[in-house]
């Protein structure tokens, strides 16, 4: 593990953003340092929340439901909430913000997230349209979510499955628009997608697989083969861009997310990126990319508040790794979904399963259903060069827990 030393902070530490990184981060820093200057920049006039319960429990639940983010452990934070940073002057280490003040940074974290990708040609409709990333949204759609209401969600990603299975759960008809032939491309192996399209398809919720979504008519959806859809809402969840052109018009290195380094560091010194807006190193497809995880947002934040706070500046290299809860199934999904071998364990008909995929006989991905405890090894044997054996790996009367514990 390469440790860079520590830093010697100057000035203020200055936060762009008021989400789970943004938040992890002025805690780790507090917990640390007592003493260094923090202030949280967000345009978000809401008290901080976790965006996780938006297509789950505050769905469902709505005030009841805890989504709200500590900020008991972070205090001494001067909070400027409802300010939009505008732009970075790197050379004087400072920002500006939507209201004219500007603000110097000894260093300057921009935990700035993303934001919904949109469908221009559904807006104007008549028909009520959103997209789901903030509580604003999710108030909305909790409005118009009622037994018997026609729901039609465009996008088969792991946001629109949730929606889908809330909205069952309240009992609106549900119909799902999905531009490829499957649910969760990018992100779950073939089988674990084909089990949850299953699962959903038979709660109600109606497919309509390798097909557009062309436009929107006063009460319903028109796809490119011609069918409508009768829609008294729709939710477009279709993927997100990056919240980077801060950094962007500042002449950091971004392309659709700030490149950043296992330290945090951008291009630019003094200024660090965590969570959703960063494009880093993912040590399992060696490539940069994304990692739209609420897991590494957290952990990434925490990583680099340490160094912050004058600690030892380490590199953060985590497996990614997400859970999405849908209906009874605790899905968990971590690594890559692509591998030269894919072992299956557990059964279908119980909704209890695990798929392992290994190349050249290592962990690069396990996806789970209902079983946290084997994940929880699967996802420890990414990180490790262990070689593994298929046939063992997917013989249920061997003890996984002590197969490991023995090669
Ligand atoms: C509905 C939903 C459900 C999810 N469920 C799961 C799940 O089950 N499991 C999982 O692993 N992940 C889940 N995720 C993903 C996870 O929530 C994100 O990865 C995580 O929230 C990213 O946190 P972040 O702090 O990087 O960014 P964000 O939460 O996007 O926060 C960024 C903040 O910065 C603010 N901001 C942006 N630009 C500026 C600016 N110029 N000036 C001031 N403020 C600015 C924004 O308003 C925002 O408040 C879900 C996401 C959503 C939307």
């Amino acid at each position: 593990m390469e440790i860079l030393g520590t830093y010697n902070m100057q000035g203020p530490i200055v936060i762009v953003g008021s989400g789970i990184s943004a938040i992890s981060l002025a805690t780790e820093i507090r917990a640390n340092n007592s003493a260094v200057e923090i202030v949280i920049i967000s345009d978000d006039r809401e008290a901080p929340y976790d965006r996780p319960q938006l297509s789950k429990e505050y769905l469902r639940d709505g005030e009841n439901s805890s989504f709200r983010l500590n900020l008991e452990r972070a205090p001494d934070v001067e909070w400027l909430r409802g300010q939009r940073a505008e732009s970075l002057n790197t050379d004087a280490k400072r920002i500006t913000l939507s209201n004219g003040r500007s603000v110097a940074y000894g260093a300057l974290v921009l935990a700035t997230g993303a934001e919904a990708k949109r469908l221009p040609n559904l807006v104007g409709s008549g028909v009520p349209i959103t997209t789901l990333r903030t509580l604003e949204d999710a108030s909305f759609i909790r409005e118009h979510l009622r037994p018997g209401k026609k729901l039609v969600i465009v996008g088969g990603g792991v946001i629109g499955l949730e929606v889908a299975a809330t909205a069952r759960a309240v009992g609106a008809d549900v119909t799902l628009v999905e531009a490829l032939p499957r649910v969760l491309n990018r992100c779950a192996p073939f089988k674990l997608a084909s089990f949850i399209a299953d699962y959903h398809a038979n709660r109600g919720v109606a497919f309509h697989f390798d097909r557009l979504s062309k436009n929107a008519a006063a009460s319903s959806l028109l796809l490119d083969n011609g069918r409508q859809l009768h829609a008294d809402l729709i939710v477009v969840g279709i993927g997100v861009v990056a919240n980077d052109a801060l950094a962007k018009n500042a002449g950091i290195a971004c392309d659709d997310g700030i490149f950043v380094d296992r330290y945090g560091r951008t291009t630019c010194p003094d200024v660090y990126a965590v969570g959703d807006v960063t494009r880093q190193l993912n040590p399992v497809s060696d490539r940069f990319e994304r990692i739209e995880t609420w897991s590494n947002a957290q952990n990434q934040a925490l990583t680099l508040g340490r160094a912050l706070a004058g600690g030892p500046v380490l590199p953060y290299s985590d497996i990614p790794w997400y859970w999405s809860d849908q209906y009874d199934l605790q899905i968990q999904v971590a690594g890559i979904p692509a591998g030269d071998e894919e072992v299956f364990r557990g059964r279908f008909a119980d909704a209890q399963f695990s798929i392992i995929q290994l190349r050249k006989g290592k962990i690069v991905g396990v996806a789970s259903v209902n079983r946290s405890r084997e994940f929880n090894i699967f996802k420890r044997l990414i990180a490790s060069d262990r070689l593994l054996d298929a046939s063992i790996l997917s013989d249920e009367s061997i003890n996984i827990r002590e197969y490991v514990k023995w090669i």
